[in-house]
């Protein structure tokens, strides 16, 4: 017996990283299960680190990635920038807080090999995420020095890795939170003491087989129950071309990453451009019908990967004494309302920005140009409005006369 137009009971979504594995390493090991998911959906190279040598531009290195992921924005507004993850900016809320905003209801997991991604990026019970609560979590384990001693070979990360995938496998398959993040390290740790060698690809697939595990929950609970699961796959970083051990530079390898999801309405951003990971939140956002505030979809560096969107990827730059606001347009009609703030209300506090409207243009031009004369001094926030999405970018015109020497990346915050 079977419906030809199933109506889902629920939307449901688990994503999952697996650390640090360079899209060559991916595609040269064998990993059945996930091109068993990749098949249903689709599997795309994408980058991290924000765009290089911008205002943008993010370390490649593992909590930055997550947070890049949770926020839906780069390190130069949700404040991390390295795994000691000092002062992260809570105005940039995660896509959990997004959820529990918009759905009280909403049963929120996480299945984790490292504790800090619940306790600090996540923000589990401070004040600054407003005491946010995970439904569920499953973590911590590489704190009990007892049960996991610590190993050279971290051997008891495989361990807690193991552990951890079985548990989000079990609670996915019998609790099924609305949302859950898996994370697992051990591949990391392979990339780092061996570089490029058997021994991450072992890694490799032995992360498989554990998504195989919770892809198999998934599984059950469609058939079992009718529902409808998103689940995306990814890694935080790539490696080092010389050896494949280190990473958190911005060379085109530390840079690629990968994405791979069992989603049925990939737009052609996701099939025929260079996704980021930043477009993950916006991507899980628009599966589970989140109500984004309007005021913290204008921070977001990321846009959809399903369903239609308008245009991608906007670029500033003063050109001979002009603004010159870029654009690649995906829909081939329509307009777009160019706007700009020169408040930052919203990375200080939170807070609305207002935007002033200077344009009513063609999506097809793919350009704008505005005197700098006719705009305020200093930081200027833009945002390109699109009939399905907008874009936005930032012009940090004090800044940019530095762009090239700089090498330390704290200069960039401000
Ligand atoms: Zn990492």
């Amino acid at each position: 017996m079977g419906f030809s137009n199933p109506v889902y009971s629920q939307k449901k979504v688990v994503f999952i990283i697996l650390d640090g594995i360079p899209a060559d390493v991916l595609e040269n090991t064998p990993t059945p299960n996930l091109d068993e998911i990749a098949k249903l959906g689709g599997y795309t190279k994408a980058y991290t680190g924000g765009k290089a040598g911008s205002y943008s531009e993010t370390p490649t290195i593992s909590a930055v990635g997550y947070n890049s992921l949770l926020t839906g924005t780069w390190a130069n507004k949700h404040n991390v920038w390295g795994n000691e993850i000092k002062a992260p900016n809570y105005n940039y809320w995660t896509i959990f807080r997004f959820f529990r905003d918009a759905n009280s209801n909403a049963k929120l997991g996480i299945y984790s090999t490292w504790e800090d991604n619940r306790t600090k990026l996540i923000g589990e019970g401070l004040q600054e995420t407003d005491f946010l609560k995970m439904d569920y979590s499953f973590d911590g384990f590489e704190k009990d020095t007892l049960t996991y001693p610590h190993d050279s070979q971290k051997k008891y990360i495989q361990k807690i890795d193991n552990l951890v995938s079985y548990e989000a496998a079990f609670q996915l398959k019998t609790i099924a939170p609305d949302l859950s993040w898996v994370y697992l390290e051990y591949t990391d740790d392979m990339g780092h003491r061996y570089g490029d060698s058997p021994e991450l690809a072992e890694a490799v697939a032995l992360a498989d087989r554990q998504v195989g595990r919770i892809y198999e929950s998934i599984r059950y609970r469609e058939e079992k129950f009718g529902e409808e699961w998103l689940i995306l796959i990814t890694t935080d970083h790539g490696r080092k071309a010389e050896d494949g051990k280190d990473h958190g530079g911005q060379s085109d390898r530390e840079r690629e990453i990968w994405m791979i999801t069992n989603a049925k309405e990939l737009n052609s951003y996701f099939k025929n451009y260079t996704p980021a990971m930043v477009d993950i939140l916006p991507t899980i956002a628009s599966f589970l019908k989140i109500d984004l505030p309007e005021k913290a979809i204008k921070e977001l560096d990321g846009v959809p990967l399903i369903g239609d969107i308008s245009l991608i990827n906007a670029n500033a730059e003063i050109q001979s004494g002009s603004v010159k606001l870029t654009w690649v347009p995906i829909q081939k009609t329509g307009k777009v309302t160019v706007s700009y703030a020169s408040t930052d209300n919203f990375g200080q506090t939170g807070n609305v920005d207002n935007y002033t409207k200077i344009a009513d243009i063609d999506l097809s031009a793919a350009e704008f140009r505005i005197p700098v004369a006719e705009l305020p001094s200093g930081k200027l926030k833009f945002w390109i409005q699109g009939e399905n999405n907008g874009v936005g970018v930032w012009l940090i015109r004090l800044r940019l006369n530095f762009a090239k020497s700089i090498t330390k990346r704290n200069l960039w915050i401000f």
